[in-house]
């Protein structure tokens, strides 16, 4: 199947003005002025004058499953359904499972990124949870980052939290080495994500591993850094040492210290290129509010849809849509080793995309060629949607 979209400014993140794009199949297959509709063959056409094109969404921090428990059995939060995640314009999601790794297993996170892509987005994981040793579906870190290609990485694994194993800097080490040689062999990322907890120990565990390891510091990649100030003074030194940062959305509503706005200030303060930002949602974990005895006060759920809200505000807030934009596609899509197919448009890539109206909300969702969203109306939704 073909489809012609016409007229549109396009941001591949760069802006490269109006152009029309041709996809065939998944794929874009053609990016220029004024293509031809190519005669005898059935072809879709959609007029994109006035409207924006942007990549779709790449979501490096879902968890697919939900997540928490942490109030017990009654605080699981819910699976993702797909039309919660094209609504907020992401077509690319990296699962992760959280505290809970007894009642959710690698296994089961695997077959649901199985299920939201047979239902039209890209899925990918990270293998092991919060707690080390991880749990893994072959028994190693290792083997499962290079021989199951929709494992791109290992986490989020919690590190100066409460909730995490306690894990010591040889714990770490392990599994980050592990990470790293599976994603040589597998020509993954083999990302090291670190869920980032509120002890007072911060980042320093990670400084520790990047100082006493010959792992490069770009393994790693922490996130939730906006939780508390001091945590965040560290990142900014870690991505001064050339490490990436990951921003939870809509921190300020989840009580923590710093929002995305702010965090994205301080790092153009501090000299920083944005490249070393990307932005997730942690949609579908649990948002628990700790008293100081350490008792569950209050419970949330993140939502998807804080992606984009932060994403749009920031625009509002005058930094330009190249930059804003990288940081939900590009940017993300790099860190997960998924930049070859995600991320930006370019021929030969997912046909992965957002028509988005003049004030910027979204008109058009397509993932892997397949309109999911038309005129801000759902067209394909989740197996059991109704
Ligand atoms: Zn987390």
């Amino acid at each position: 199947m073909l489809t012609l979209i016409k007229g549109g400014k396009i941001f591949t993140p760069e802006d490269i003005g109006i152009c029309d794009i041709l996809v065939a199949g998944e794929k874009i297959v053609g990016m220029a002025p004024g293509i031809d509709p190519p005669t005898g063959v059935a072809m879709d056409l959609i007029d994109a004058a006035g409207m924006t094109i942007a990549p779709g969404f790449v979501d490096l921090h879902v968890h697919l499953l939900g997540g928490g428990g942490e109030a017990g059995f009654g605080s699981r939060t819910p699976e993702i359904r797909l039309s919660r995640i094209t609504r907020a314009g992401v077509t690319t999601v990296v699962g992760c499972l959280g505290t809970d790794n007894i009642s959710r297993t690698p296994e089961a996170l695997l077959a649901k990124a199985f299920q939201l892509e047979s239902e039209g987005i890209s899925a990918y994981v990270y293998t092991g949870s919060y707690h080390l040793p991880p749990v893994t579906i072959t028994g190693s870190v290792k083997k499962d980052i290079a021989l199951i290609p929709k494992v791109v990485g290992v986490g989020e694994i919690a590190v100066s939290d409460h909730r995490s194993s306690q894990p010591t800097i040889d714990d770490l080490l392990r599994v980050a080495a592990d990470a790293r040689v599976g994603g040589l062999i597998g020509g993954k990322a083999g990302l090291v994500h670190l869920h980032m907890g509120d002890g007072p120990r911060g980042l320093e565990p990670v400084f520790r591993m990047v100082r006493e390891s010959e792992i490069p510091i770009s393994q790693f990649l922490p996130t939730h850094v906006t939780r508390n100030r001091s945590l965040f003074e560290q990142t900014l030194e870690f991505a001064a040492l050339g490490g990436y940062l990951d921003i939870t959305a809509g921190g300020d509503g989840l009580d923590f210290s710093i929002s995305t706005g702010d965090a994205l200030k301080q790092v153009l303060e501090a000299g920083i290129g944005l490249d070393k930002v990307s932005i997730s949602s942690d949609a579908n974990g649990s948002m628990p509010v700790f008293d100081e005895a350490g008792k569950v006060v209050r419970l949330a759920v993140a939502d998807i849809q804080q992606l984009y809200l932060d994403w749009r505000n920031l625009h509002r807030s005058g930094l330009p849509l190249t930059d804003t934009l990288a940081l939900v596609t590009s940017n993300p899509a790099r860190r997960t080793g998924l930049f070859h197919r995600k991320g930006s448009l370019d021929p030969g890539k997912d046909a992965d995309l957002l028509i988005l109206t003049p004030d910027l909300e979204i008109d058009t969702v397509m993932a892997r060629g397949r309109i999911m969203i038309q005129n801000g109306r759902h067209i394909v939704k989740g197996t059991f949607e109704s």
